[in-house]
């Protein structure tokens, strides 16, 4: 059970404002609670018809009450109160970790004049307005030092569209064997990667196409939702460890045939099967997709989807299409 009392900076997170905390053990997310985030993390657990949208979000454990807290600065943050969120990188040994701003309209009805005028012209002057994503911010394992390379939001502001494969690139790279000489050009700093970055290309591979896979399945849950989500985010992590993300992608493969062909057989059968053989030396996932921050996300019934983020999902699908015909065909 992760341990509530004692919390520190969340180290792997890639995009957003200080504030977001994890438990010592590192499975649990605290973050303030704004309330239409709390509201909305509150209707998806009691809304049966959100069951679907409910399994793209990180799971929610429940509010946390800080004490002495109180921040005068924030009205619309609800005092002292915290969400408790799953870590979904927490099974990670090494997570690859992107952040992708969602939608077109940066801005609520609740901003003013002034943050509305502003937000419209960042829309404008990024990549957001035009296709419906901004890379908010990434980490890539360099495989040399076995650490970390950040790449921050200035990166994703200052990209044009026809840049956006470039940065994804940069995300998924294509490994190569290590050998000594790259000790010397490793690069720890900036958004420059080091060339020994990247899972093998038979790994990241099918990685790439379940995550593809994955967005298109958020991506059809999400056009049957009437939703605004204005500044929320699809949050992609990969394993970067090869041993593991190979091991994982295998597992993941295995599972999923072994689920179409259940699903044949429950209609003859009826019965329950029991994996628990299966399920107790199981590697870690080797990625996932969640929606995540919904600190300005309402329900919006009777508008219909929110069209900036579908086109957004839609750009996320080409990109990973593009990037999946450059590795395969070089
Ligand atoms: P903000 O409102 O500050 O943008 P976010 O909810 O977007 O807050 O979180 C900021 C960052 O924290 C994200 O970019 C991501 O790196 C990390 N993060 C947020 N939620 C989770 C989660 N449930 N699991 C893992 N990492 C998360
Ligand atoms: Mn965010």
């Amino acid at each position: 059970m992760a341990d509530l009392s004692s919390t520190h900076a969340l180290s792997s997170q890639v995009g957003g404002h200080a504030g977001v905390t994890t438990t010592e053990d590192g499975s649990l997310l605290i973050k303030p609670a704004l309330h239409r985030e709390l509201e909305f993390y509150q209707k998806l657990q009691r809304d049966s018809s959100l069951d679907e949208l409910r399994a793209f979000t990180p799971k929610f454990l429940g509010t946390l009450r800080l004490e002495g807290q109180v921040d005068p600065a924030h009205a619309d943050l609800t005092q002292g109160l915290s969400l408790v969120l799953e870590n979904v990188s927490y099974p990670f040994l090494k997570p690859n970790i992107l952040d992708i701003k969602l939608g077109t309209v940066l801005y609520d009805e609740t901003a003013s004049e002034e943050k509305v005028a502003r937000m419209l012209k960042t829309a404008k002057e990024t990549t957001s307005l035009e296709t419906g994503v901004r890379l908010t911010g990434f980490q890539v394992y360099d495989n040399v030092t076995s650490l970390p390379v950040n790449t921050p939001k200035s990166y994703g502001k200052s990209i044009r569209a026809d840049q956006l494969g470039e940065g994804i690139a940069k995300f998924f790279p294509v490994g190569t064997p290590v050998s000594a000489a790259d000790h010397v050009d490793a690069v720890v700093d900036g958004a420059a990667l080091s060339p020994s970055s990247g899972l093998l290309r038979e790994t990241l591979v099918p990685i790439l196409h379940a995550i593809r896979e994955e967005v298109a399945l958020i991506r059809e849950v999400f056009s049957e939702i009437e939703l605004r989500m204005v500044g929320g985010s699809l949050l992609v992590i990969y394993e970067a460890d090869w041993a593991r993300a190979e091991e994982g992608i295998k597992q993941y493969l295995a599972d999923e045939e072994e689920e179409g062909a259940e699903e044949e057989e429950e209609e003859e059968e009826g019965e329950e099967e029991d994996d628990d053989e299966a399920t107790a030396k199981r590697p870690g996932p080797p990625f996932v997709v969640k929606l995540i921050d919904f600190a300005h996300t309402l329900f919006a019934p009777g508008q219909g989807p929110d069209q900036g983020v579908l086109l957004g999902m839609d750009t996320v699908l080409k990109l990973l299409d593009a990037r999946l015909k450059e590795i395969t065909t070089s």
